[in-house]
């Protein structure tokens, strides 16, 4: 808050594709997708239409006990057809941090209905962002994000991201029959960008196997096209019991998330009478939300989005290799989806003292957004992004770069 404080605000007036407009008339390549969710891009009047029609019809009217509405089912059934979840059933929400809450709630619950409450502990993975709620905080894979706020839940730990062996080891630390989950995204994003080492996945899933472990998958960043699939984790061929999401489900122009959770979870709640699962929110399964949504799979759907995503990572792939000779930088992590992060020396940022937000604040005044974290710079744009627009992003990129490293 200090920081901005006291000097002027940045404000987005409109946007449309790839581009943003400032309140001064500049325009900016969207390079992150907003917050990694504009998967289809900005303006797409058939979502607003979408919203528009489901306003008129029912605006909004809740799904408690058997109450639902047709936008909540149809969108429910269409994501339970296409996840890598056997027998799914879905759990819709307003966004990704309520939808780990929800997940994480529903692992120690089901131990709960199967005899075995002890199984509590909740593992994640270094540099794993879940979200700001308070599982999400508890289980984050970063720090500064846990610090200051007392006491959080404290059944929790973090495995190198890179490692089963580490995960089993951890597993066997607190002893398995008090572990409910493990949470993974397919790509780490927001932590930076970190891919998963070749075989890592089917290692995982045999571990959490091995031990009744749940794993649970946040595809909140890596689904919807983003990795060229719907939900990420097929590019590794494995069966989670859960698949959180939210962002690019609806590209974000509603907020919506939710939870894809296998038959063998949701079984006990479902098939057996008192074993209540008491969680919800006053605007899950918004029909308005899920309208938009189903809108927004419309377009990945017609537009092959799906296929086009691969063809853009290995060009956006291609385009940011070449930062890795930058003097100022020490590594370039892209290739397995539309992301990726340019990480600075360490030189750069601790003897010259060079800030990510620095380069930034270069970039956005030559017109283009990209994503500041500790040490790297983050891109992740719309999957509908051109060659040339990714070539301008690139370039942008080093020039800022330049331009930085010439203050110092
Ligand atoms: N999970 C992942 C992987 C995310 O990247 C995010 C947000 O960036 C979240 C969860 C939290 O989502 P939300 O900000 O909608 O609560």
């Amino acid at each position: 808050m200090n920081t901005v404080a006291s000097g002027p605000e940045f404000v987005v007036e409109r946007a449309e594709g790839v581009w943003l407009w400032d309140a001064a008339g500049d325009r900016y390549l969207d390079g992150t997708s907003s917050l990694w969710y504009s998967n289809v891009g900005h303006g797409r009047p058939e979502i607003a239409d979408a919203v528009h029609r489901q306003l008129m019809t029912l605006d909004a009217y809740t799904v408690y006990g058997d109450f639902t509405n047709r936008p909540a089912q149809e969108l429910s059934e269409r994501l339970a057809a296409h996840a890598p979840v056997h027998d799914p059933r879905v759990i819709l929400t307003c966004g990704g941090g309520e939808s780990i809450d929800t997940a994480a709630k529903l692992a120690r619950r089901y131990w709960g209905v199967l005899g075995q409450p002890e199984r509590t502990h909740l593992i994640s993975r270094t540099g794993g962002y879940h979200g700001l709620h308070g599982f999400g905080t508890s289980i984050i894979g970063m720090d500064r994000f846990r610090t200051g706020f007392g006491p959080l839940i404290e059944q929790t730990s973090v495995v190198p991201y890179d490692s089963a062996a580490a995960l089993e080891a951890e597993i066997l630390r607190v002893g398995p029959e008090r572990v409910a989950a493990f949470f993974a995204e397919p790509v780490i994003g927001a932590g930076g960008v970190f891919l998963p080492p070749e075989g890592y996945f089917t290692e995982v899933a045999q571990v959490c196997r091995k031990y009744g472990v749940l794993f649970i998958v946040d595809s909140v960043i890596c689904g919807f096209a983003r990795m060229g699939n719907w939900f990420g984790i097929e590019r590794f061929g494995v069966n989670p019991d859960m698949i959180v999401f939210a962002k690019g489900v609806s590209s974000g122009y509603m907020p919506l998330g939710g939870v894809v959770v296998s038959g063998t979870v949701a079984a006990p709640f479902w098939n057996e009478a008192g074993n209540p699962f008491i969680h919800g929110t006053t605007y899950a399964g918004h029909p308005a939300c899920a309208a938009g949504a189903m809108a927004n799979l419309d377009i990945l759907e017609r537009e092959d989005l799906f296929t086009v995503s691969l063809e853009v990572e290995r060009h956006l792939d291609s385009a940011l290799r070449p930062l890795a000779d930058h003097p100022l930088v020490a590594e370039v992590r892209s290739g397995v989806g539309v992301m990726g992060a340019v990480e600075l020396t360490e030189e750069a940022l601790t003897e010259r003292g060079i800030t990510t937000a620095e380069v930034f604040a270069e970039a956005r005044a030559r017109g283009v957004i990209l994503r500041p974290v500790p040490r790297a710079l983050l891109v992740s744009p719309p999957i509908t992004i051109t060659w040339e627009q990714i070539d301008h992003l690139s370039s942008t990129l080093s020039a800022a770069l330049d331009a930085v490293a010439a203050r110092h």
